[in-house]
């Protein structure tokens, strides 16, 4: 069984409102984004990984993260795209039709991941072609109208915050993929907005998505806030 990993690390950040983007940010002395590339590296369950980053900033991950943390499972750095659905598709297409039985897909700003939530998207993998990592909602959630009018309050006990990694099989993801990019003009006539992976799974993939618990502690660093939650977070963990 070959595993690959994509991490992605190509967005802007611009809700951190900070000049570096927020994957490099520094968290307990190190960038941020080495805290999942160190569970992946570490994962005995990963054959490759490959890194997704912003035109701008492939030399300094190749230099200062890759090169200077000595991650030895990273393929290659590969350019990302305006949406993360355009980066994802570029490390899809960079590795090619065939280039593992699985894949996991990590948002890099995410640095709470380990080696039990990945065990544990592998072992649905076992039975599924496709699941996503998430947690029960804590809070009740609305859908709001474009005017800002509730207008639905679906069942919370069936209602989850999704998180990643998002794991497929290799090649139900790369065709699914592959059907996005070719329909991606009628996706944005309807006014679609693709946010993760599960929902090209859902459009394109024509097969069911499982969901597999994670972790609430899994957090995806978007706001101020969250470094300072992820501060505690490493301080409880003792990194
Ligand atoms: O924007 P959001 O917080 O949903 O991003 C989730 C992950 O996707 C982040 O790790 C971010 O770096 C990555 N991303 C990307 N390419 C984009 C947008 C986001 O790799 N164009």
């Amino acid at each position: 069984m070959s595993v690959t990993a994509i991490v992605l690390a190509a967005g802007k950040g611009k809700r951190m409102h900070t000049d570096v983007a927020k994957q490099f940010l520094p968290l307990g002395g190190k960038p941020l984004i080495c805290y999942s590339l160190d569970v992946f590296e570490k994962s005995k369950y990963v054959d490759e990984i490959y890194l997704v980053t912003g035109e701008d900033a492939i030399e300094y991950c190749r230099n200062e993260i890759v090169g200077k943390y000595g991650y030895g499972k990273v393929t290659d750095v590969i350019a990302g795209g305006k949406e993360r659905y355009h980066s994802v598709w570029n490390a899809l297409a960079a590795a090619g039709p065939h280039s593992a039985d699985y894949v996991l897909i990590h948002d890099g700003a995410r640095p709470f991941v380990t080696e039990e939530i990945i065990s544990g998207n592998l072992e649905v993998l076992k039975t599924e072609k496709a699941c996503v990592t998430g947690m029960p909602s804590k809070d009740t959630v609305k859908i709001s109208s474009e005017e800002g009018y509730v207008t639905d309050t679906p069942k919370r006990a069936n209602v989850w915050n999704i998180q990643t990694p998002q794991s497929f099989e290799y090649s139900l993801i790369y065709e699914a993929y592959r059907k996005l990019i070719v329909s991606e003009k009628e996706v944005l006539a309807k006014g679609i907005q693709v946010t993760d992976d599960a929902m090209v799974v859902e459009n394109f993939g024509n097969s069911k998505v499982k969901l597999v618990e994670g972790s609430y502690e899994n957090i995806k660093i978007t706001t101020p806030e969250d470094l300072d939650i992820a501060e505690i977070l490493l301080k409880r963990r003792g990194l």
